[in-house]
């Protein structure tokens, strides 16, 4: 039924007058201009990505406060234009600095869909089929992942709010309550940090543990920080176990530290922000092996998959606790077709439909696009690891797409100023890697995301690694 309002005479008002809101009786010509020439400007950008650094030389600095009157397309494209120049652009082929890969075409057009739709996953009624979207995606994903049935997820904006979510219910359903103590490894994320202080917990609740030669987390030392909490009668609330750790890409033991969860009726959280990904390609789930077996998983489609950010989903082996846990009821609401509102089984409330462009995206990519990200992103880092000095540079072990590196020979200051003049050297070559402190040093570090990093970049960025050891 097509309702026209009574108090709209005049079906076809002036565009002009409109232009702030597009026309809800014809497609807006005004809209669709904007839309066309933001779409160029966008592709333009994108597409001159390899003349540019992936860092911009020059911030161009924007006029921040509106004008006094309504502005025309001419003067948003102008203003859009000076953001674009001094942003970062991880589409240029040595952008290798983070997880932050070039977007999939499909998550873009998904983006711009989802805020022309503006729904709201806060509640049923205002975003009605995303809701079951989102809802049937998460459990597509648990399936995949071989969580048993029962599980189910919510999307978040980040791992950061995913891995608190996570940590929030193993506190509701775990032991300990606020007496409670998190063990995870030295290499665990820092948004564990937050978490802790965000739930109030005390300074002492979140305990890091050691790795073994590989970036694990320790088996050894859990089971002896377990032995020692016991004894001073503190329960422990939740392992957290890393399954790509941010700087070596280390997965922590997953099996075995399930294994022992169980054994002692602790909550498992596994923080599969980085690796969670790859068990969703038959070929790289045994990375993964284990996964499978957690309590909660935060995974994040934005750091390999292209995934436009932010994209981020909590899995629960049990999804009836994401309820239970953030459950408030919504008076102000319709009851939900589902059972629950979206904003009942999470902590935000708005929040765009981010299912739209995880959604479209792995539609788009399809098992063979998905294979194939993850193939790639795995021998890119073979090929350049294959091709450092290992004589000179002492290699950080990992399990995945992402590789850590330093001088064998110097102490850590030497190493620090090595680590700044070669990303600067490189970022003048137009390659960006990142330079993160780790154990007692910085190094470098280059993550193999990006799509556009060909053999001879990765050749070429070797050999100038390798020069530019002492
Ligand atoms: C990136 C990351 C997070 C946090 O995710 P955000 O999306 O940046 O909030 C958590 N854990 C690990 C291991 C990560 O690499």
């Amino acid at each position: 039924m097509h309702l026209r309002a009574n108090v709209s005479s005049d079906p076809h008002p002036s565009t002009a007058q409109l232009a702030p809101f597009a026309a809800p009786y014809a497609a807006d010509p005004v809209l669709q201009d904007f839309l066309h020439r933001t779409a160029d400007l966008l592709c333009s950008w994108i597409g001159s990505a390899h003349q540019h650094s992936p860092l911009p030389l020059m911030r161009p600095q924007p006029t921040i406060a509106p004008g006094t009157e309504t502005a025309d397309i001419d003067a948003l494209l102008n203003d859009l234009q000076v953001v674009m120049d001094g942003a970062f652009q991880p589409s240029h082929p040595g952008s290798l600095a983070h997880l932050d890969p070039p977007p999939l075409t499909a998550s873009i057009a998904a983006e711009l869909v989802c805020a022309g739709l503006n729904n709201n996953l806060l509640a049923d009624e205002l975003s009605p089929g995303l809701s079951s979207l989102e809802h049937e995606l998460c459990r597509w994903f648990c399936q995949r992942l071989g969580l048993p049935n029962g599980s189910g997820g919510v999307l978040a904006s980040g791992g950061t709010l995913s891995n608190l979510m996570g940590l929030v219910t193993a506190r509701t359903f775990g032991v300990g309550g606020n007496n409670g103590v998190i063990l995870c490894s030295n290499d665990a994320h820092v948004s564990l940090v937050k978490a802790v202080r965000v739930m109030g917990l005390s300074d002492d609740a979140l305990q890091f543990l050691p790795t073994d030669s590989e970036g694990r987390l320790c088996l050894s030392a859990v089971e002896q920080r377990l032995s020692q909490l016991r004894r001073l009668n503190r329960p422990c609330l939740a392992i957290v176990a890393t399954a790509g750790t941010t700087v070596r890409g280390a997965i922590d033991l997953l099996p075995q530290l399930a294994n022992l969860c169980r054994g002692a009726g602790i909550w498992l959280h596994v923080d599969a922000a980085i690796g969670g990904v790859f068990a969703l390609s038959a070929a790289h789930a045994p990375l993964m092996r284990g996964l499978e077996q957690a309590d909660s998983i935060t995974l994040n489609p934005q750091k390999l998959l292209g995934i436009t950010k932010a994209s981020s989903l909590l899995l629960l082996r049990q999804h009836h606790q994401l309820r239970a846990t953030f459950g408030t009821g919504l008076p102000y609401m319709e009851n939900s077709t589902t059972g629950y509102h979206g904003g009942e089984v999470g902590l935000q409330g708005t929040r765009p439909a981010e299912v739209l462009k995880l959604w479209l995206g792995l539609r788009q990519l399809g098992e063979a696009g998905l294979e194939t990200v993850l193939s790639s992103a795995l021998k890119r880092r073979e090929i350049f690891a294959n091709q450092l000095d290992s004589d000179r540079l002492r290699l950080l072990p990992g399990a995945l797409h992402l590789q850590a590196f330093h001088p064998i020979k110097g102490d850590p200051q030497s190493c620090e100023a090595w680590s700044q003049q070669t990303r600067q050297q490189l970022l003048s070559a137009g390659y960006m890697l990142s330079r993160p402190f780790y154990g007692d040093r910085f190094c470098l570090k280059g993550v193999f995301g990006n799509p556009h990093t060909t053999p001879d970049h990765l050749t070429d960025l070797a050999q100038r690694i390798n020069a530019s050891v002492f």
